[in-house]
Protein backbone atom coordinates (compact mmCIF):
# COMPACT_ATOMS: atom_id res chain seq x y z
CA UNK A 1 0.00 0.00 0.00
CA UNK A 2 1.34 3.60 -0.48
CA UNK A 3 0.24 6.54 1.62
CA UNK A 4 1.48 10.34 0.69
CA UNK A 5 3.64 8.96 -1.87
CA UNK A 6 5.05 6.66 1.40
CA UNK A 7 5.60 3.11 0.71
CA UNK A 8 4.75 1.54 3.92
CA UNK A 9 3.03 -2.51 4.49
CA UNK A 10 1.32 -3.80 7.85
CA UNK A 11 2.73 -7.64 8.60
CA UNK A 12 -0.26 -9.79 9.88
CA UNK A 13 -0.49 -10.97 13.49
CA UNK A 14 2.23 -11.81 15.70
CA UNK A 15 0.67 -13.62 18.02
CA UNK A 16 -1.57 -11.22 19.02
CA UNK A 17 0.48 -8.65 20.38
CA UNK A 18 2.65 -11.72 22.32
CA UNK A 19 5.94 -12.67 21.23
CA UNK A 20 9.25 -14.24 23.29
CA UNK A 21 12.26 -11.84 23.48
CA UNK A 22 13.68 -14.62 21.03
CA UNK A 23 11.65 -13.96 18.43
CA UNK A 24 11.12 -10.22 18.37
CA UNK A 25 15.21 -10.64 18.08
CA UNK A 26 14.62 -12.34 14.88
CA UNK A 27 12.30 -9.65 13.65
CA UNK A 28 14.80 -7.18 14.63
CA UNK A 29 17.31 -9.04 12.43
CA UNK A 30 15.34 -8.79 9.40
CA UNK A 31 14.66 -5.33 9.95
CA UNK A 32 17.55 -4.45 10.47
CA UNK A 33 18.99 -6.24 7.25
CA UNK A 34 16.39 -4.38 5.15
CA UNK A 35 16.98 -0.78 6.63
CA UNK A 36 13.65 -0.17 7.93
CA UNK A 37 13.29 3.44 8.68
CA UNK A 38 10.48 3.42 10.97
CA UNK A 39 8.12 1.24 12.65
CA UNK A 40 4.28 1.39 14.05
CA UNK A 41 2.22 -1.22 16.26
CA UNK A 42 -0.82 -0.93 14.70
CA UNK A 43 -4.33 -0.62 16.63
CA UNK A 44 -4.49 -4.21 15.85
CA UNK A 45 -1.53 -5.26 17.54
CA UNK A 46 0.00 -5.94 14.20
CA UNK A 47 3.33 -4.22 12.92
CA UNK A 48 3.88 -1.58 10.60
CA UNK A 49 6.69 -0.97 8.05
CA UNK A 50 7.02 2.51 6.94
CA UNK A 51 9.13 4.19 4.34
CA UNK A 52 10.07 1.34 2.60
CA UNK A 53 11.11 0.74 -0.53
CA UNK A 54 8.49 -1.13 -2.45
CA UNK A 55 10.92 -3.71 -4.14
CA UNK A 56 12.31 -4.52 -0.36
CA UNK A 57 9.32 -4.53 1.41
CA UNK A 58 8.51 -7.71 -1.23
CA UNK A 59 11.91 -9.39 -0.10
CA UNK A 60 11.84 -8.91 3.73
CA UNK A 61 8.16 -10.05 3.95
CA UNK A 62 9.54 -13.21 2.56
CA UNK A 63 11.61 -13.35 5.53
CA UNK A 64 9.05 -12.22 8.31
CA UNK A 65 5.95 -13.97 7.31
CA UNK A 66 7.11 -17.40 8.34
CA UNK A 67 7.30 -15.80 12.02
CA UNK A 68 3.87 -14.09 12.06
CA UNK A 69 0.62 -15.94 12.25
CA UNK A 70 -1.51 -16.65 8.90
CA UNK A 71 -4.81 -14.38 8.37
CA UNK A 72 -7.87 -16.89 8.54
CA UNK A 73 -9.34 -17.64 5.05
CA UNK A 74 -12.75 -16.26 5.33
CA UNK A 75 -12.65 -15.50 9.11
CA UNK A 76 -12.50 -12.47 11.80
CA UNK A 77 -10.32 -9.82 10.41
CA UNK A 78 -8.09 -9.44 13.81
CA UNK A 79 -7.78 -10.91 17.68
CA UNK A 80 -6.90 -8.68 19.91
CA UNK A 81 -6.52 -10.33 23.24
CA UNK A 82 -4.94 -9.10 26.51
CA UNK A 83 -2.27 -10.56 28.55
CA UNK A 84 -5.24 -12.24 30.72
CA UNK A 85 -4.68 -14.91 33.46
CA UNK A 86 -1.62 -16.24 32.14
CA UNK A 87 -0.07 -13.48 32.72
CA UNK A 88 -1.88 -10.33 34.46
CA UNK A 89 -2.54 -10.45 38.40
CA UNK A 90 -6.25 -8.78 37.71
CA UNK A 91 -6.80 -11.90 34.79
CA UNK A 92 -9.90 -14.47 35.69
CA UNK A 93 -9.45 -15.76 32.14
CA UNK A 94 -7.48 -17.36 30.23
CA UNK A 95 -7.72 -14.51 27.21
CA UNK A 96 -4.55 -15.27 24.84
CA UNK A 97 -6.04 -19.22 25.04
CA UNK A 98 -9.21 -18.32 23.91
CA UNK A 99 -7.88 -15.78 21.55
CA UNK A 100 -6.03 -18.64 19.39
CA UNK A 101 -9.03 -20.52 19.13
CA UNK A 102 -11.29 -18.02 17.94
CA UNK A 103 -8.49 -16.57 15.20
CA UNK A 104 -9.12 -20.54 13.86
CA UNK A 105 -12.86 -19.80 13.17
CA UNK A 106 -13.61 -19.58 9.73
CA UNK A 107 -16.76 -19.33 7.47
CA UNK A 108 -17.97 -20.60 4.20
CA UNK A 109 -18.42 -17.09 2.44
CA UNK A 110 -16.13 -14.63 3.25
CA UNK A 111 -18.04 -12.14 6.25
CA UNK A 112 -19.23 -9.27 4.78
CA UNK A 113 -16.96 -6.45 5.98
CA UNK A 114 -14.07 -6.22 8.99
CA UNK A 115 -14.75 -7.96 11.55
CA UNK A 116 -12.51 -7.01 14.74
CA UNK A 117 -12.41 -9.36 18.10
CA UNK A 118 -11.50 -7.85 21.43
CA UNK A 119 -10.86 -10.15 24.32
CA UNK A 120 -10.56 -9.29 27.79
CA UNK A 121 -9.09 -11.42 30.99
CA UNK A 122 -11.30 -9.45 33.05
CA UNK A 123 -14.01 -6.27 33.74
CA UNK A 124 -11.41 -3.95 33.25
CA UNK A 125 -11.55 -4.21 29.63
CA UNK A 126 -8.04 -3.38 28.17
CA UNK A 127 -8.76 -4.36 24.83
CA UNK A 128 -12.35 -2.59 24.87
CA UNK A 129 -14.36 -5.17 24.00
CA UNK A 130 -17.58 -2.47 24.10
CA UNK A 131 -16.28 -0.92 20.94
CA UNK A 132 -15.34 -4.37 18.60
CA UNK A 133 -17.59 -6.35 16.59
CA UNK A 134 -17.28 -8.80 18.93
CA UNK A 135 -16.45 -8.06 22.34
CA UNK A 136 -15.62 -10.64 24.98
CA UNK A 137 -14.29 -10.31 28.36
CA UNK A 138 -13.94 -12.49 31.71
CA UNK A 139 -15.47 -12.64 35.29
CA UNK A 140 -16.10 -14.94 38.08
CA UNK A 141 -18.82 -15.94 36.52
CA UNK A 142 -17.40 -17.13 32.75
CA UNK A 143 -16.82 -14.81 29.86
CA UNK A 144 -19.37 -12.30 28.81
CA UNK A 145 -20.53 -11.99 24.87
CA UNK A 146 -20.90 -8.23 23.61
CA UNK A 147 -22.09 -7.99 19.82
CA UNK A 148 -21.84 -4.64 17.46
CA UNK A 149 -19.64 -2.28 19.19
CA UNK A 150 -17.69 -0.19 16.58
CA UNK A 151 -14.82 2.35 17.68
CA UNK A 152 -13.71 4.99 14.74
CA UNK A 153 -16.12 7.79 13.37
CA UNK A 154 -19.65 6.42 13.99
CA UNK A 155 -19.07 4.72 17.16
CA UNK A 156 -21.25 2.51 19.28
CA UNK A 157 -21.51 0.46 22.14
CA UNK A 158 -21.56 -3.05 21.74
CA UNK A 159 -24.94 -5.51 22.89
CA UNK A 160 -24.17 -7.88 25.74
CA UNK A 161 -25.84 -11.47 24.36
CA UNK A 162 -24.96 -13.30 27.37
CA UNK A 163 -22.69 -14.07 30.14
CA UNK A 164 -21.15 -17.14 32.62
CA UNK A 165 -20.39 -18.69 29.04
CA UNK A 166 -17.15 -21.14 29.39
CA UNK A 167 -14.75 -21.58 26.15
CA UNK A 168 -16.83 -23.72 24.11
CA UNK A 169 -20.26 -21.70 25.10
CA UNK A 170 -18.45 -18.19 23.92
CA UNK A 171 -16.67 -19.34 20.90
CA UNK A 172 -19.93 -21.36 19.68
CA UNK A 173 -22.04 -18.50 20.51
CA UNK A 174 -19.75 -16.10 18.47
CA UNK A 175 -19.82 -18.95 15.67
CA UNK A 176 -23.50 -18.49 15.70
CA UNK A 177 -23.93 -14.29 16.10
CA UNK A 178 -21.08 -14.14 12.91
CA UNK A 179 -23.41 -16.34 10.77
CA UNK A 180 -26.44 -14.57 11.77
CA UNK A 181 -24.75 -11.46 10.65
CA UNK A 182 -23.51 -12.77 7.42
CA UNK A 183 -27.33 -14.21 6.54
CA UNK A 184 -29.23 -10.80 7.40
CA UNK A 185 -26.76 -7.70 7.06
CA UNK A 186 -27.06 -5.70 4.09
CA UNK A 187 -23.97 -5.88 1.47
CA UNK A 188 -20.55 -4.29 3.07
CA UNK A 189 -22.81 -3.50 6.56
CA UNK A 190 -20.37 -3.56 9.54
CA UNK A 191 -21.89 -5.30 12.87
CA UNK A 192 -22.61 -1.75 14.71
CA UNK A 193 -24.75 -0.50 11.57
CA UNK A 194 -26.77 -3.89 11.30
CA UNK A 195 -27.54 -4.33 15.46
CA UNK A 196 -28.83 -0.51 15.05
CA UNK A 197 -31.37 -1.76 12.25
CA UNK A 198 -32.18 -5.15 13.96
CA UNK A 199 -31.95 -5.04 17.35
CA UNK A 200 -30.24 -7.18 20.30
CA UNK A 201 -33.57 -8.92 21.17
CA UNK A 202 -33.77 -10.13 17.41
CA UNK A 203 -29.90 -11.27 17.76
CA UNK A 204 -30.70 -13.14 21.12
CA UNK A 205 -33.95 -14.78 19.77
CA UNK A 206 -32.24 -16.11 16.86
CA UNK A 207 -28.50 -16.97 18.58
CA UNK A 208 -29.90 -17.77 22.14
CA UNK A 209 -33.12 -20.31 20.68
CA UNK A 210 -34.91 -18.19 23.37
S1 LIG B 1 -8.27 -6.68 30.90
FE1 LIG B 1 -7.81 -7.34 32.98
S2 LIG B 1 -6.62 -9.23 32.72
FE2 LIG B 1 -6.56 -8.13 30.79
S3 LIG B 1 -4.67 -6.89 30.87
FE3 LIG B 1 -6.41 -5.61 31.52
S4 LIG B 1 -6.39 -5.78 33.73
FE4 LIG B 1 -5.17 -7.52 32.96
Amino acid sequence: MSMNEKTYAVIPGLNMGLFTPQELSKIVAILTKYEVPMLKITGAQRLGLLGMDEEKMKELKTEILPLTRPQAVNGVHYVQACPGSQWCKFGTGDSLALGARIEQLSFPEPLLKKVKVGISGCRMSCTEPFVRDVGIFATKKGWTLVFGGNGGGNPRLGDIVAEGLNDDQVIELVRKCLTFYQQNAKYKSRTARFMERIGIDALKKAVLNE
